[in-house]
């Protein structure tokens, strides 16, 4: 097996991956912090279905806040886990009508505040709406990077925390819309495409897809404060 940074490797997929992006459809945070809600357990292809016609109805915190959770219901169902999510949703506009002036707020404590979001999402809404960097750790990055050696964890927060260790801020928020366009692309859970893969000669995992026992990243040192 060649030897790449992680670093390289994170070129290699920007080479691979030009236009990698966050795939939920949204034009405010507002917008992208309600379909990262609806996201779990869901593909976006689906929440991106979904959102259109929400969005048109509930154009604001407090149009969530004051919401028919019955009919919050209805329109969120087809996302699976309906009466969970649009409980968080109104619960969401709520906070925000009460605690932030109706507007989304742009650090993580106050985001996994609101009812529903964790840090995954809170990481996702601070990368891709405001450009805060964040590593969002969903199951495509996790997958990717215990496969790559940069991690053998299973916590995403653990995760989450390692590469943010291995790699320097100004990169997180591309590696993670890479790490993701490659899980859905290329290193799918089952039958990943090693044959096909950019990275095959770099992955210890290559050509099963199952991961090393130990990592084999290097740690980077953190800077001394
Ligand atoms: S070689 Fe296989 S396991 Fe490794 S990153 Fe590529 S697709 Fe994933």
């Amino acid at each position: 097996m060649a030897q790449a940074t992680p670093e390289m490797i994170d070129d290699i997929l920007a080479q691979t991956y030009p236009d990698a992006h966050c795939e939920l459809d949204f034009t405010n945070a507002l917008e992208l912090l309600v379909a990262t809600v609806l996201s779990a357990q869901c593909t976006d292809a689906r929440v991106n279905l979904t959102t259109p016609a929400l969005f048109a109805k509930y154009p604001d915190a407090r149009a969530f806040a004051q919401a028919d959770i019955t009919e919050l219901e209805e329109l969120v169902r087809p996302t699976g886990f309906f009466r969970n999510k649009a409980a968080a949703i109104k619960g969401i506009g709520m906070a925000l009508l009460e605690e932030h002036d109706g507007e989304v707020p742009r650090t993580l404590a106050e985001l996994v505040a609101l009812p529903g979001v964790g840090r995954k999402t809170a990481n996702v809404v601070l990368g891709t709406a405001f450009g805060i960097p964040g590593i969002t750790v969903d199951t495509h990055v996790g997958r990717v990077v215990r496969r790559l050696g940069w991690t053998s964890a299973t916590d995403p927060v653990k995760v989450e925390f390692e590469l943010m260790d291995l790699f320097d801020e100004e990169r997180w928020i591309m590696l993670n819309h890479h790490l993701i366009f490659h899980g859905r692309r290329c290193c799918f859970a089952r039958k990943p495409l090693c044959e096909q893969c950019p990275l095959a000669r770099y992955c210890p995992s290559y050509p099963t897809g199952e991961p090393p026992a130990a990592p084999n990243a290097r740690r980077r040192k953190r800077a001394a404060h």
